[in-house]
């Protein structure tokens, strides 16, 4: 039997800047997904990358005296070097402005047309250049752009339409027939309210430059959307690499912040119906962070990038802990450099970290035993022996599978270190060190190994460490894996 493929991505993001914290957790949770699912021994491919086209980099490149290219071109290796830092294991990084990836946006644009699902138009409407979206009047907050607050500028240009509205009925149907494509489940109701008045969706720009021109109109430029969306095909290799692009399509799981949610879960499926193509299976939607409560954003003031987000404990997975174990995925969540130092320090290294320098310490000095003794038959065996590890026994891995797939990560990591609280417990119950009881030693051993392979996913750095360490012939103490602050 073929192994079973997982495709995960996050949204491409705009490289107008450096990344902060808010592009830091999406990455960190696609990286954790990816990981959970290579540890069931499924092949797994993770996309992300930056989304280079559009008015806002037309501008922001212009406002540095650069070309859009040299522009984006800078400030790629920003992401690459913040997701290497985070220890992130992508498959690959896109760039929209690949060539591969401007065949498939021209392969789209001309099946949709040749569909008869594009006409010429004209749009007048209400822009916002941050969002490179139309508001209609209902969307925006004092004339203002919900998300930017920034004005939204009237506009009056000739553009391409997409007949979004004639799929509204499709759509309908999808999210009936699918209740896991649109997640957390609670999102679902808001998507059908703005569906009741559907407009078509305007697709091409002549106000600026920088994009992909249109196959069968060159005066006019992609929609940056149209365009940024198409990314997730080209990363299978789709027009380049069947066999690839079979395999992985369709995506299991796109990874969005609640404020591009419509473009996922409405626009995105409706550009594969009209091409031909399979929808994603899931859209899991998360919420923002705030930053001590405000909202984190370059125009209100408070951005923390990765590197300062890293030098708060000085060890990264001390982040990667934290965004996935301080808020329930989907919901809004607080960062505050005081919750990240306390779960580093009583999480991280009062419970994990104190456990396994422990154990490992007295494994040093006692020793452990190893096999069981020669010619016990193996239902006779006791405890660890016959495989019946008493305290392995007290994890209950099937309900942490669960919550994993139900992308309940801090209900996840909430398990797992309860299960370190009961194996801190029994070293102060059982006493090895004045017992010098191997078998027990074996049994904390067991349970660490195993402890480590279930962090694995949110904490690779720790737990590929404490695995080495605990594998090894001859356990030694370990050097103290999270330094308290
Ligand atoms: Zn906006």
């Amino acid at each position: 039997m073929a192994r079973k493929k997982f495709y995960v991505t996050t949204p491409i993001y705009y490289p107008n800047d450096i990344p902060h914290v808010g592009h830091a957790y999406t990455t960190i949770v696609g990286d954790v997904i990816a990981r959970g699912h290579k540890l069931k021994g499924e092949d797994v491919f993770y996309l992300t990358g930056t989304d280079e086209h559009g008015k806002k980099i037309e501008t922001a490149a212009k406002k540095k005296t650069k070309n859009p290219k040299e522009f984006v071109d800078e400030l790629v290796p920003e992401f690459k070097n913040a997701w290497k830092k985070l220890n992130i294991d992508y498959d690959r990084f896109i760039r929209t402005t690949e060539k591969d990836h401007e065949k498939v946006v021209l392969k789209i644009l001309q099946k949709v047309f040749d569909k008869g699902d594009i006409y010429l138009g004209e749009y007048e409407g209400l822009y916002c250049t941050g969002c490179e979206a139309y508001y209609t009047e209902r969307d925006l907050v004092d004339g203002c752009c919900p998300i930017h607050k920034t004005k939204a500028e009237k506009l009056k240009e000739k553009s391409y339409f997409f007949k979004l509205s004639k799929y509204k009925k499709k759509l309908l149907k999808l999210y009936k027939d699918n209740p896991n494509f649109i997640l957390p489940k609670f999102r679902v109701k808001e998507i059908i309210n703005r569906l009741e008045d559907l407009q078509d969706l305007s697709i091409s720009r002549t106000s600026f430059n920088w994009g992909i021109k249109l196959p069968f109109d060159n005066k006019h430029i992609s929609y940056v959307w149209f365009d940024a969306l198409l990314n997730y095909l080209t990363g299978v290799g789709y027009l380049k690499d069947d066999k690839k692009f079979s395999k992985f399509w369709p995506a299991d799981l796109h990874i969005v912040a609640k404020d591009i949610m419509w473009f996922h879960v409405v626009i995105w499926p409706t550009m594969l119906m009209s091409a031909g193509i399979k929808l994603p299976k899931t859209i899991f939607v998360h919420g923002y962070w705030t930053f001590n409560k405000k909202k984190i954003s370059k125009s209100r003031g408070k951005v923390i990038n990765v590197n300062e987000l890293i030098s708060i404990t000085g060890n990264v997975d001390s982040i990667r802990y934290f965004l996935l174990r301080e808020t329930p995925f989907g919901d809004d969540g607080d960062f505050s450099e005081q919750a990240l130092i306390d779960r580093h320090n009583n999480e991280l290294a009062n419970k994990l970290g104190n456990l396994v320098s422990r154990v490992s310490g007295l494994i040093e000095k006692f020793g452990i035993s190893k096999s069981a003794p020669k010619g016990v038959p193996l239902d006779m065996q006791d405890g660890v022996f016959g495989g019946k590890n008493k305290l392995l026994k007290k994890l209950n891995e099937a309900k942490i599978e669960k919550l994993f797939e139900n992308y309940e990560f801090d209900k996840v990591l909430n398990e797992i270190f309860s299960f370190i609280d009961i194996c801190n417990e029994y070293v102060q119950n059982k006493k090895p060190w004045e017992t010098r009881d191997k078998k027990v030693l074996y049994e904390l051993k067991e349970s660490i190994l195993k402890i480590a392979d279930l962090l694995w996913p949110f904490i690779p750095e720790s737990a590929e460490k404490i695995k080495k360490q605990f594998s090894a012939t001859k356990i030694k103490k370990s050097e103290i894996l999270f330094k308290k602050i």
